[in-house]
């Protein structure tokens, strides 16, 4: 019996081409009418501009070994990723650095100076649970209002208090004036896109795609094992109700009449009195082709809570009370013959990095015991 692989996305696509290579049958059911999930890239075709249609996709990894896997299949070119922030009318520099700081502070000190006042500021507690705290004892009250409580309420539809220190954790905060957006070695976009990874993931003999082909658990008994990346609730009919997803929101512009709307990548906006989060300007993805493209394209995001027919995008963990996802998770581990992946069928804030890691570690194991 062949394996069914629910879901054409990093984690469906890296466990098909896996499962294929060693000698299984695979058929992938995908409810879009396209591969590559959230990663899916397409470029415009007035301006030429790659757009990362469901956001910003930078690649970034510290894993050596997922750094191999991904540039066995795609030719990456290595980005430098930074984000700027406008508050208030003025635009600063993340993640929060000696820039961001000496320019918030109106000051012109040295790092072991900023490391004395921020440490003044800050509100230190042993071990913080929220993200409020993890703030308050990252930054202190003044920062954490301008960067973070903002812009965290609105990505996440509820206050910091409710939400896990973990999300801060993903930011660094620096001492000097390195403006990196992530701290790892490697940091890359693919020349032509995320597309081409899936398209060449999946292209195998042993692999079958359906497109536009949702699959139901009653399905499973057809399939030796299923390998599941959808959300998690909706396998077992939300049985004990819905987790919370956030979807996004883009409106998209084509600007003809400007080469560089912004003058870079992503500017977040952590104000709370705008609605949304962040204006995204693909073209910044790829420097190395700007010279070829006729305008610019611009995403404005939003974020909302995810009803039954949007996709979702981030899974939401609160700082407390789990139970509802502890309920779920049991029964995952309870259901024979079904493999939970990825950032919906596991219920976690993935990079793509880890994702591809998480895959290949569980597909291995997998075709170790068959
Ligand atoms: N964040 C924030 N202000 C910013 C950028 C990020 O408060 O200007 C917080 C916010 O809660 C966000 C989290 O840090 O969800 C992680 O940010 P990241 O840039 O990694 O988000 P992603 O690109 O994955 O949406």
């Amino acid at each position: 019996m062949p394996i069914a692989i629910v879901g054409a996305g990093l984690s469906g696509c890296v466990i098909a081409h896996e499962l294929a290579d060693a000698g299984f049958q695979c058929e992938v059911f995908e409810s879009r009418d396209h591969i590559g999930g959230n990663c899916h890239t397409q470029r415009d075709p007035d301006t030429g501009v790659m757009v990362h249609t469901y956001g910003p996709h930078i690649f970034h990894t510290d894993k050596a070994d997922v750094w191999a896997y991904i540039s066995r299949f795609l030719e990456m070119v290595p980005y430098q990723h930074r984000v700027k922030a406008t508050v208030k009318g003025e635009v600063y520099s993340l993640p929060v650095n000696l820039h961001t700081i000496n320019q918030f502070f109106h000051k012109a000190m040295r790092p072991d100076e900023a490391r004395a006042f921020i440490q003044a500021l800050a509100e230190p507690m042993e071990n913080p649970q929220t993200f409020e705290q993890q703030a308050l004892a990252f930054v202190g009250k003044d920062l954490y209002e301008a960067f973070f409580k903002g812009y965290t309420t609105k990505q996440w539809g509820m206050a910091p208090d409710q939400l896990p220190a973990s999300i801060l954790k993903r930011l660094p905060l620096r001492f000097n004036y390195d403006d990196s957006y992530f701290n790892h070695p490697w940091i890359a976009i693919p020349k032509e896109g995320y597309t081409p990874l899936f398209e060449k993931l999946l292209d195998h003999d042993n692999i079958h795609v359906h497109l536009n082909h949702p699959f139901t658990p009653a399905q499973a008994k057809d399939f030796e094992h299923v390998f599941y990346s959808g959300p998690l609730d909706a396998w077992f009919d939300y049985r004990h109700g819905r987790l919370l997803y956030r979807t996004l929101d883009f409106e998209k512009q084509i600007l003809t009449d400007t080469q560089d709307y912004q003058g870079i990548a992503v500017m977040n906006y952590p104000d709370a009195n705008i609605p949304y989060t962040r204006i995204t300007e693909h073209k910044h993805f790829a420097p190395w082709e700007q010279d070829r493209h006729r305008g610019t394209v611009i995403y404005t995001e939003f974020s909302r809570h995810c009803e039954e027919n949007d996709i979702p995008y981030y899974p939401v963990r609160l700082a407390q009370g789990q139970t509802q996802l502890e309920a779920y998770q049991t029964l995952a581990r309870e259901t024979e013959g079904v493999t939970f992946i990825g950032r919906l069928g596991t219920f976690q804030y993935l990079d793509m990095d880890v994702t591809i890691d998480q895959a290949l570690k569980t597909v291995h194991t997998f075709i170790q015991q068959h």
